[in-house]
């Protein structure tokens, strides 16, 4: 299964997306994980990534767009794959359309996280990470809407978007994601 993770920050989707590779055995893609281990590592891209994270701002698409070029083509990502915080504007989606044509992978499905901001805010503000100040918050947010939001729409068109529901405890929401994503399981 080849599939694509969408929701705004705090929405579970990590919690979430831990379950899903586990049931369907694909490998787990997140640009915010491979981001913060750069960053730890203090490689070159993790340093110039840093200021774009500690604010809440997308790092540039040109820097998450060949971390997953480099990703994709490693042989793990060949039975399925969970893109986890990827892509999260529109030039991220094309230039993966482009990877997965070239692959000859198209993707399954895209699987939407729907949750309310004001449940958002609450959310995250109660996490403890450094990039989870009250102003990096609100830019996250801000970013899901502007920049990551109109993938909804592109991948609604093109008939792959599946939404579901975000409210409720871990295993509900798990319930609802196996009720979209086991229908596409090979
Ligand atoms: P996440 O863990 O997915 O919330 O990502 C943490 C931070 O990493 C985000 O707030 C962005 O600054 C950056 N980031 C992760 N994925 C992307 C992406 N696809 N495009 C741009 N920035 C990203």
């Amino acid at each position: 299964m080849k599939m694509v993770f969408i929701g705004p920050p705090g929405a579970g989707k990590g919690t979430q997306a831990e379950g899903i590779i586990k049931r369907y055995a694909i490998a787990h893609l997140s640009t915010g994980d491979m981001l913060r281990a750069a960053r730890d590592a203090k490689t070159e891209i993790g340093v110039q990534a840093e200021k774009y994270m500690s604010s809440g701002q997308l790092v540039p698409d040109s820097v998450v767009i060949g971390i997953i070029a480099d990703r994709l083509k490693q042989d793990d990502c060949k039975v399925g794959f969970l893109l986890d915080g990827f892509p999260r504007t529109i030039a991220q989606a094309e230039s993966l359309d482009q990877m997965l044509v070239e692959a000859g992978t198209p993707i399954d499905v895209v699987l939407e996280l729907k949750v309310p901001e004001e449940e958002l805010f609450r959310r995250l503000a109660s996490r403890a990470r450094a990039d989870d100040t009250p102003d990096a918050i609100r830019q996250r947010l801000v970013s899901y809407a502007n920049q990551t939001m109109p993938l909804l729409d592109y991948y609604g068109k093109k008939g792959l978007l599946q939404s579901i529901d975000g409210l409720g405890t871990v295993e509900e929401i798990f319930a609802r994601v196996v009720g979209v994503l086991d229908p596409y399981k090979v």
